[in-house]
């Protein structure tokens, strides 16, 4: 029987207890159980095979996906005095790192995920005692996961070479259909699962579309002190971004896979020292990252799922205290999503598409947006959590079917290839000299949105007819028809938009919008009187300017 692990988790680790679901963890992989936990980011999932593997005899072997976040874990272990070693192809000591192992003097051993297809290692692993399997960051192994690693596949005939040797399989992101397949391809029963509560109660999610994302992000730096993330969609964007954010006056950095090593290593080394500043990065920063007190991420940009989304904004607010996680998208961030799922593997297709809808279902929401990130994780959640931006300011809604009618009747009848600008000069009826020799006048559609409300509505529910699909832009940015357009035209689907004020501007210059208003870098007059009758249309206007689309 072995030992008893509270007293090692105060000598060895210095906690006080376990935490969460960590103890039934423990238990199972004491008693020689094969596991899955999923438990959120920050839960504390190393302890699960760090504990066990000071109490076991032999030594525990970590399959982890990067070698940069083996590295650090590396280092955490052994600071609190755990026998570690880390077998990759960068380390220098690789045969000093064997002969310990071969000597039993190795409590965890961390390893690629490909070591598992060669034979010298899985001949070396029976040259002295195993005491566990720990598969850190299992959803790798789930074409269904967010992040399939084909190494992750290597992974079953080792573990079933040593059928003695139990198995822990550790995620922080896994949906129903994910964890199903993970306890399938690692061979683990199903009541080998173990979920941690996924809510992140300090956390505040709030999303709102993208309008001049710059501006919005600076906003919400002014307004939130503390050390914070902005996850930007391009290396060159997180330069551009921690500029822009320099004006603030708070320091900014930024951290992409294209820096200089030393530069990126230092960024996060300030960051993690600093008590407020703003790291602008792409998705490769966070990954093994202990910063407790990170006060806010912000995503300039849809992130890649809503997994991800999770794991990401998961990163705030780790000490507990209030945390806010803000989300701007853009209905091109959907578009370009479908762009890609179309071109992934027919077999992948369909988990791409269930986790767009997903992602589509948690931006869209009038209703909590706590309910739909936990219910996508299994979790039980009210319907009302009282800490995200539509529990503590619920939005209203207006019926804009008629108005996405007209709008799909005007792409149809200018023969689906005009963009959104184009299509609302028809329909308010502003002529130009395009439309003139078109002879689109005669159409219709002509004129047809003449009240101001409608007015209101228009780009909402283009952006709205995007991102369900019923629109498309082609490459040229003109509107075609998508699957959705039939069910809106055809089987009196609504379309409901979801009215929300937009929030103060603070003293900067005015730069944004209202009723839909563009910037015209070339000075067009056409585009200034369209403005003009906008404006003139907006002053009477019942529904407010500021009407957007979730
Ligand atoms: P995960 O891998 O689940 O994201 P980590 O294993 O990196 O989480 O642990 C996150 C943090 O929680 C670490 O700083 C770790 O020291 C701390 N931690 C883990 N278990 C406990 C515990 N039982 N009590 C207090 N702190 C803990
Ligand atoms: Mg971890």
């Amino acid at each position: 029987m072995p030992r008893d692990p509270l007293p090692l988790l105060h000598s060895t680790f210095g906690f006080p207890g376990f935490r969460g679901v960590q103890e039934s963890v423990v238990t199972r992989v004491l008693a020689g159980d094969n596991t899955l936990a999923v438990m959120p980011t920050g839960a504390g999932k190393s302890l699960c095979y760090q504990l066990p593997s000071v109490v076991l005899e032999g030594t525990c072997v970590v399959v982890s996906p990067l070698i940069a976040l083996m590295h650090d874990q590396l280092r955490a272990a052994t600071a609190v005095g755990i026998r570690a070693a880390t077998l990759t192809s960068v380390d220098t000591d690789q045969m000093e790192t064997i002969a310990r192992f071969r000597r039993g003097e190795l409590d965890l051993l961390y390893v690629a995920p490909e070591r598992a297809s060669n034979m010298a290692f899985r001949e070396l692993l029976t040259q002295a005692p195993l005491a566990l399997f720990a598969i850190d960051e299992a959803h790798c192994v789930s074409e269904w996961g967010h992040d399939f690693r084909p190494d992750y596949r290597l992974l079953r005939p080792l573990l079933d070479h040593f059928p003695h040797v139990p198995r822990l399989a550790l995620t922080a992101t896994a949906d129903k259909v994910t964890r199903d397949d993970i306890l399938d391809q690692l061979g683990i029963p199903r009541e080998g699962m173990i979920v941690a509560g996924f809510d992140r109660p300090n956390i505040r999610y709030t999303i709102s579309p993208k309008d001049n994302t710059t501006r919005q992000i600076a906003d919400l730096i002014a307004e939130t002190p503390g050390a914070g993330i902005v996850y930007c969609q391009s290396r060159a964007g997180t330069e551009k971004m921690a500029e822009a954010l320099a004006r603030s006056g708070r320091p900014t950095r930024a951290y992409h896979a294209g820096l200089d090593p030393q530069v990126r290593a230092r960024n996060q080394a300030d960051f993690v020292a600093s008590e407020d500043m703003v790291i602008c990065a792409t998705v490769a920063f966070g990954m093994g990252i202990d910063k407790p007190d990170v006060r806010f991420v912000a995503h300039a940009g849809m992130p890649k799922s809503i997994e991800s989304y999770y794991q990401e904004t998961g990163r705030a607010g780790r000490d507990g205290d209030p945390a806010v996680a803000h989300l701007f998208w853009g209905a091109e961030d959907f578009a370009k999503a479908r762009q890609r799922m179309s071109e992934v593997e027919p077999a992948r297709q369909a988990g791409e598409r269930v986790r767009l809808q997903a992602l589509g279902a948690l931006v869209e929401t009038p209703g909590c947006r706590r309910k739909i990130l936990l219910r996508h994780f299994g979790d039980d959640a009210p319907d009302y959590c009282g800490n995200c931006d539509n529990c503590l300011n619920p939005p209203g809604a207006v019926d804009a079917t008629e108005v996405a009618k007209k709008v799909l009747s005007a792409v149809f009848r200018t023969g689906q290839s005009f963009g959104m600008g184009y299509i609302e000069q028809v329909l308010t009826g502003v002529s130009t000299e395009r439309s003139l020799m078109n002879g689109h006048e005669a159409l219709g559609v002509w004129g047809l949105v003449s009240s101001a409300d409608e007015l209101a509505l228009l780009k909402p529910v283009i952006r709205a007819l995007l991102l369900r699909d019923a629109l498309r832009a082609n490459d040229f940015g003109g509107l075609e028809f998508g699957p959705g357009a039939r069910g809106i035209l055809k089987e009196n689907e609504e379309v409901s938009l979801i009215l929300q004020p937009k929030r103060e501007r603070r003293g900067r210059g005015r730069s944004g919008s209202s009723a839909g208003t563009v910037a015209n870098p070339s000075g067009d007059p056409l585009f200034e009187a369209l403005r003009a009758k906008r404006r003139a249309l907006a002053a009477e206007a019942s529904v407010p300017p500021y009407v957007i689309f979730h």
